[in-house]
């Protein structure tokens, strides 16, 4: 059987099969690439090669976040993207929305692909769709169960990455870990952020030399005590990969901005955090986000992707090159970018799709326009109108990506009310002992109502809470999705939240769709 055949045929049984999907109600965000997978093995091999361009994003925490948004990016500059953005990120999701996107002709709808990719698939995904740009997010600890080892996980992103020689990585020098995957190739960028609010000059980019520690002890944004100076961690947050990956000595911190991300280097071997391609600061964060970008200029700049370079589908690619005054390499410029985000931790995330549309090309009007107008995915503190106040439904899986959620929360002024539902499914994580790692403690704020347990796991998590020191006048559990949305519904309190694991996070937001209604946020 020709592989041409064999290809069309899979093609025909993905539609089948997403058909008696959507007959039967059933999501199918992978099913479809499944079965298909089974006529066709090498099918994504074959579909990608259609693309103008493959990009790949993956990573723990921001994955889903940075593609939407990078999606968003390249569909304002003129460029159809073909992308799971359902989250379903292991080789069927990306075969699913690869056939989704394909035409009977042979020919794809889109002339971009981006694949969000589940950090346990980069081995298979990447060996079959080859992209051309990666882009790093962070390593967190996720899912024990899955991959019960970081080590073993980054060990595969190096090795995925190590056969694509000529793809460029776009990382977050933040991360040590990520870092870590670099090992020396030309074509990395890097993005981070800066101590708050002060600028590229103030923080000693472009500065070879080893910079000093601060003076005030270098404690990011969050005013953990300072650990820079000692070389040991502070305690009060997540830090998986404080120790260098090169040798193996505890990093020194300048400052930190959560989990392991900040700015470090190794006292022993000389690792340390790289200069910054692409540098946040200048961050504020209420209802919108707003930051400054410092994008470090390189000479060989990529064609542009302009709004005006948009073509018809089936016309040729432009790929002319940049009209744009390209400074000499080593020179900084600043964008000004403000999205309808929340959560310092989408400073990254904004920050990690602006550095790949740039490296594609897309010009600084079309990202600062299309920031502006973004809307975030289900359960990406997304807001809804419940019980006549704003409710905020937010996605929690790991400590570190709860603790986020949990501090943009807390510092929101007003009385708070929370559900918060914790399932072990298998898309949930089935080892729910990361809930003891996260800071649940300070839902102790007296700023902090009811916390209502729901989920299959609520009576564990009240547990959990009452050993976090949460009184117990304000744990209450009850389980089920509907009268737990009862219960907070009859709180009184100025902000109502829904933190959710993934299994649940659909059906609230269902609920609160029906119950409520969505609110839609734009900045004008
Ligand atoms: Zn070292």
């Amino acid at each position: 059987m020709s592989a041409w055949f064999r290809l069309n045929l899979a093609l025909l049984t993905a539609r089948l099969v997403a058909a008696a999907c959507n007959l039967f109600h059933y999501p199918g965000t992978s099913l479809p690439g499944v079965v298909a997978l089974n006529v066709c093995p090498n099918a994504v091999n074959l579909m990608t090669p259609a693309y103008e361009r493959v990009l790949a994003v993956t990573g723990t925490n921001g994955k889903t976040t940075t593609a939407n948004l990078l999606a968003h990016f390249l569909r304002a500059a003129g460029r159809p993207v073909a992308h799971n953005a359902m989250g379903a990120n292991m080789l069927p999701g990306v075969a699913t929305a690869l056939f989704q996107d394909r035409q009977f002709n042979g020919q794809p709808r889109s002339r971009i692909a981006l694949l969000e990719v589940d950090e346990g698939s980069v081995g298979k995904v990447f060996a079959a769709a080859r992209p051309e740009l990666v882009i790093v997010t962070n390593y967190f600890r996720d899912q024990l169960d899955r991959y019960w080892e970081m080590e073993r996980t980054i060990a595969l992103l190096r090795e995925a990455v190590a056969a694509l020689p000529r793809a460029t990585l776009v990382l977050n020098a933040d991360d040590p870990l990520v870092v870590a995957v670099d090992q020396g190739r030309a074509q990395v960028r890097y993005f981070g952020v800066l101590k708050e609010n002060r600028p590229v000059s103030e923080n000693g980019i472009g500065q070879g030399a080893q910079r000093a520690v601060a003076a005030d002890g270098g404690a990011g944004r969050q005013g953990c005590e300072p650990a820079a100076t000692t070389g040991t961690a502070s305690t009060c947050e997540t830090r998986e990969g404080r120790f260098c990956q090169r040798c193996g000595t505890a990093l020194t911190y300048n400052y930190f901005h959560f989990g392991q991300l900040g700015d470090y280097f190794c006292s022993n071997c000389g690792f340390r955090r790289p200069e910054l391609d692409y540098a946040a600061w200048g961050i504020s964060e209420n209802e919108l986000l707003c930051m400054s970008v410092s994008i470090r200029d390189t000479s060989a700049s990529a064609p542009d992707y302009d709004a005006a370079s948009a073509v018809p589908l089936g016309g040729t690619v432009p790929l002319r090159k940049s009209k744009q005054q390209t400074a000499p390499d080593g020179e900084r410029r600043e964008l000004k970018l403000t999205a309808p985000l929340r959560g310092f931790f989408n400073v990254y995330n904004v920050l990690a799709a602006t550095a790949a549309a740039k490296e594609l090309g897309v010009s600084d009007k079309v990202i600062q326009f299309a920031a502006r107008c973004y809307k975030p995915a289900t359960g990406r503190m997304e807001d809804f109108e419940f019980a006549g106040r704003r409710c905020t439904l937010a996605l929690i899986k790991n400590p570190v990506g709860a603790n986020e959620v949990l501090k943009t929360l807390i510092q929101t002024g007003g009385a708070k009310a929370l559900v918060i539902a914790i399932n072990d499914l298998a898309a949930d994580g089935r080892d729910v002992s990361w809930l003891w790692d996260a800071d649940f403690a300070c839902l102790a704020d007296p700023s902090v109502g009811k916390v209502i347990c729901a989920g299959l796991r609520a009576a564990d998590f009240a547990v959990c809470l009452k050993y976090a020191g949460v009184p117990l006048e304000r744990i209450e559990v009850a389980p089920e999705r509907p009268a737990s949305l009862r219960r907070l519904a009859a709180q009184q309190a100025d902000k109502l939240y829904v933190l959710a694991t993934y299994t649940n996070l659909f059906d609230y937001a269902r609920l609160l769709g029906r119950l409520g209604s969505a609110v839609e946020q734009h900045a004008h």
